[in-house]
């Protein structure tokens, strides 16, 4: 399939390398994809993974998973990108089919060669 990222890669070229281990995601935007692309595989550890650790304390995958599997994933857009921050846009449908956008700043931060995701703040 090609990947949900946006990419217009094969998934198997593109997040599914990051979620696998074999990739880093060099760039907090990369890594924002490859969350993205984790949400409609439902690939629940990389979500959890991906936290950074001093965030990643409050997560609990069964959020997580509710989260991931309640929503039909549609598409991600990235709206801006800086070294340590994403905004972007999620299109989902929600579990009345109704199409909602998930907009969203978020914090990364690098952490011995890898990135990870913080936090976010939702963007009205
Ligand atoms: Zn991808």
């Amino acid at each position: 399939m090609t990947c949900p990222c946006g990419s217009e890669k094969d998934f198997e070229h593109c997040c599914a390398l990051i979620h696998s281990g074999q990739q880093k995601a060099s760039t907090a935007e990369l890594l924002m994809r490859a969350r993205y692309s984790a949400f409609v595989v439902a690939n629940i550890d990389f979500l959890y993974n991906s936290f950074h650790p001093s965030t990643r304390r409050f997560q609990n995958k069964q959020d997580i998973k509710s989260w991931a599997t309640a929503n039909s994933w549609m598409a991600l857009e990235i709206v801006k990108s800086t070294q340590q921050t994403v905004e972007f846009k999620a299109q989902y449908k929600d579990e009345d089919g109704v199409l909602q956008i998930h907009h969203e700043k978020s914090n990364f931060k690098e952490l011995q060669g890898n990135w990870y995701y913080v936090d976010g703040r939702l963007i009205n």
